[in-house]
């Protein structure tokens, strides 16, 4: 294609984006096709000779559009916001349409200092101080992993440098709790500790946060038995109910442990809510850690992929990361950053391009606005929901999400349980809004199965908070008949 015809579909495609995302609320929100069904409506090999534009935009709206869940749609209270500002988009857009490619300063000296510049900003913008540095990775999962094999060097001296994990006798501890992102067992298993030395610390039954004095024991207990304590996750804002686990208190055990252990941040979600100083307080600490991850692609609406890295040590992320191969040294190494050394991919696309664009075109007061909002309306709903005898509240709501159930008189233990999936399933097949169901056992409450509301899609007002109670109470109570 050539920049001409290039310019000619470019403009077609941003309308029909466009009017994609004006017409959002007008689809069902859970895609409803069967497994298989956008597979089947596509030919089983490659074609072999070009389409017009035009057929491919009615191609894409035939077999790819039925099969979109539109997690932008205001009625999507599912798992976590994934906002994808417009402003954002065309950063996305920007980046693609250069075609950069950073493997080193030298193949894109912009790409490594944008990306310098807008991790500062965000640094600031979520009150840490100027002792850390960021990068942007894909995901957290990935921030996660590059953490723990961090985590992993310092606990052995390097080991990577000689005979590596396998060479080493004490077995390597990774501590957090059951509410902890199933992306940080999954790392810890990537980075080699395994899962017989992934310790899951107590939580508080109802805050459902770490409880220091457990972590505590457990450090002990594993000194006592010969093995290495290694890392401590920490979750700001875990994925079930966005519980905090206290991370100052977490630092402070580590550090009366008189052991260099890690301590990383996972505040994938929460991350956003730092960016209002009436938050902070909920990871007070953070600044005691080793590495923070959180991502702009959720809540704050930066389109995926954008999640932030922070470290306070970057050295030690490079003596891990580092290989600087011939082909890629240059006499601007040591004047220069080489993200490449911060984590895993060499090739790296120009991800700071749509943050710096979220920032400059939507500007951080809009973005801090619709967060308050989006608190306010979270708080107005829990309201409501409080004050209806049938209805629960299983636990806190530091955030803008709730967990709730349907507890009418005369249902307990399974048959509960059986109506919770019922009244919810019903609204997600409906199309009209989406809510995630979730185990959640509370000690003394009867039944484990939970309803998420997810508040926080960017179009999502009062209105649609409204109109989903009034669904909620509805479809529960025809569930019942
Ligand atoms: C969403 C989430 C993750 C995973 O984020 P990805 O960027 O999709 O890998 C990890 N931890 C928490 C607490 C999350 O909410």
């Amino acid at each position: 294609m050539q920049p001409e015809e290039f310019r000619a579909a470019g403009h077609a495609l941003i309308d029909w984006i466009a009017d994609h995302r004006l017409a959002a609320d007008q689809r069902p929100v859970l895609a409803d096709v069967n497994p298989g069904e956008v597979r089947g409506s596509f030919p089983t090999t490659a074609p072999d000779s070009p389409v017009a534009f035009d057929e491919l935009l009615q191609q894409l709206e035939q077999r790819v559009v039925p099969g979109l869940t539109e997690v932008q749609h205001p009625m999507h209270f599912g798992w976590f916001p994934a906002n994808a500002s417009l402003a954002s988009v065309l950063g996305d857009i920007t980046s693609s349409g250069l075609g950069n490619l950073g493997i080193s300063w030298e193949s894109s000296p912009a790409l490594t200092e944008v990306e310098e510049v807008v991790c500062d900003w965000m640094r600031q913008l979520v009150g840490l101080t100027d002792a850390w540095k960021g990068t942007i990775h894909d995901t957290a999962s990935t921030a996660c992993v590059v953490a723990l094999l961090v985590a992993r060097e310092r606990a052995t001296a390097l080991a990577q440098n000689q005979g590596g994990l396998q060479a080493v006798d004490a077995p390597l501890v990774v501590y957090t709790t059951s509410e902890a992102h199933s992306s940080v067992a999954k790392a810890a298993l990537l980075a080699g500790y395994g899962w017989d030395n992934i310790q899951s610390v107590d939580i508080d039954p109802v805050t459902r946060a770490m409880v220091p004095e457990s972590l505590a024991a457990a450090i002990e207990a594993d000194v006592a038995a010969g093995r290495t304590p290694a890392a401590v996750v920490a979750s700001v804002g875990t994925t079930g109910t966005t519980a905090f686990d206290p991370v100052d208190a977490i630092a402070e055990v580590i550090e009366a442990s008189g052991r260099s252990i890690w301590l990383h941040v996972d505040a994938a979600m929460a991350g956003t809510a730092m960016l209002l100083p009436e938050c902070r307080h909920l990871w007070q600490g953070a600044e005691r850690s080793d590495s923070i991850t959180w991502n702009p692609h959720k809540w704050m609406g930066t389109i995926l992929d954008c999640s932030l890295f922070y470290v306070r040590n970057t050295g030690e992320l490079e003596s891990v990361m580092s290989t600087n191969p011939s082909y890629l040294q240059s006499t601007a190494d040591g004047e220069v950053t080489q993200y490449r050394d911060w984590g895993i991919p060499l090739g790296r696309r120009f991800r700071a391009l749509k943050l710096w664009f979220h920032l400059e075109l939507d500007g951080i007061e809009a973005i801090r606005t619709r967060i308050r909002r989006d608190l306010d309306n979270t708080a107005w709903l829990a309201g409501e929901i409080e004050k209806v005898d049938d209805w629960t509240i299983v636990s806190p709501v530091p955030l803008q999400t709730i967990c709730v159930r349907h507890m009418p008189d005369g249902l307990s233990g399974d048959e509960l349980d059986e109506h919770t999936l019922r009244w919810v399933r019903n609204i997600n097949e409906s199309g009209a809004a989406y809510l995630t169901p979730a185990r959640i056992d509370v000690p003394g409450l009867d039944g484990s199965w939970t309803v998420r509301i997810s508040v926080g899609v960017e179009n999502t007002e009062r209105r649609h908070l409204e109109a989903l109670w009034d669904l909620m109470r509805t479809t529960a109570t025809s569930a019942l008949s």
